[in-house]
């Protein structure tokens, strides 16, 4: 969504979002799964701007190669108009360091979706879509966040975007992923142990891999980083 807030529509959103704010914020998912943080299984893709900030994400953004694709077919798949949909996965705690993680390993592109080239929302008809297809597809899955294209735009959260992020995807661990389809540039924007969540300033991903030798990763603003140095960034930032 670009910079332009369109008042009506999300009145509208709202209205129909508290409808269904209960299954948002299920009551029985209050705490990660437990599980072990499939590091040695991914390669991490460090974000341009990410050296420039200090800030430590809430939670690590894993995903599988498989939804990396996905995500991109339907990104590219329209080039003026935003296109968006839902990234499905599990919030979870590693078992040792306590560290919390999400691991992105599918994603519903939104169907029934009011778009123009800079302005994307979902409509009431796309939501109960989404969660009827959660519950039917996904039974063990979760929400951990969105993602929407920026055609000809730059990778940020215009303020219609942080009032989607902060009224539909509340929970601290769910994120927003926008991607730039012309330039192939992306960033995941992810909360602060503060709950803080800067418009600007996007983190990379981990790319959880079956196969360590190939990468499908192309998106251009983003370097690979080997282990080692990660470790020695997390530690700087803490
Ligand atoms: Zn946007």
């Amino acid at each position: 969504m670009g910079a332009v807030a369109r008042p009506a529509p999300i009145q509208q959103s709202f209205i129909i979002m508290s409808d269904s704010s209960i299954r948002l914020r299920p009551a029985d998912t209050p705490t990660p799964q437990s599980g072990y943080i499939p590091y040695k299984h991914s390669r991490y893709w460090r974000s341009q701007v990410e050296a420039a900030h200090n800030r430590r994400p809430i939670v690590s953004v894993f995903m599988t190669q498989k939804a990396f694709v996905r995500v991109n077919v339907h990104a590219t798949s329209d080039l003026d108009n935003e296109v968006g949909g839902w990234l499905i996965g599990n919030w979870r705690e590693d078992q040792v360091t306590g560290e919390e993680y999400i691991v992105v390993d599918n994603c519903l592109p939104a169907q029934d979706v009011r778009q123009g080239s800079a302005y994307l929302t979902f409509t009431q008809n796309s939501q109960v879509a989404m969660f009827e297809m959660m519950e039917s597809k996904f039974p063990d899955k979760e929400l951990v966040g969105w993602y929407h294209t920026h055609p000809k735009m730059s990778v940020f959260l215009s303020n219609y975007d942080l009032f989607l992020h902060n009224n539909f995807f509340p929970h601290p661990w769910q994120v927003a992923l926008v991607i730039e389809p012309h330039g192939n540039t992306a960033g995941f924007f992810v909360r602060d142990k503060h709950g803080n969540l800067d418009a600007r300033k996007y983190f990379g991903f981990h790319e959880l891999s079956d196969d360590q030798r190939r990468s499908v990763v192309h998106w251009t603003n983003m370097k690979e980083e080997f282990t080692e140095s990660l470790s020695m960034m997390e530690n700087n930032n803490e």
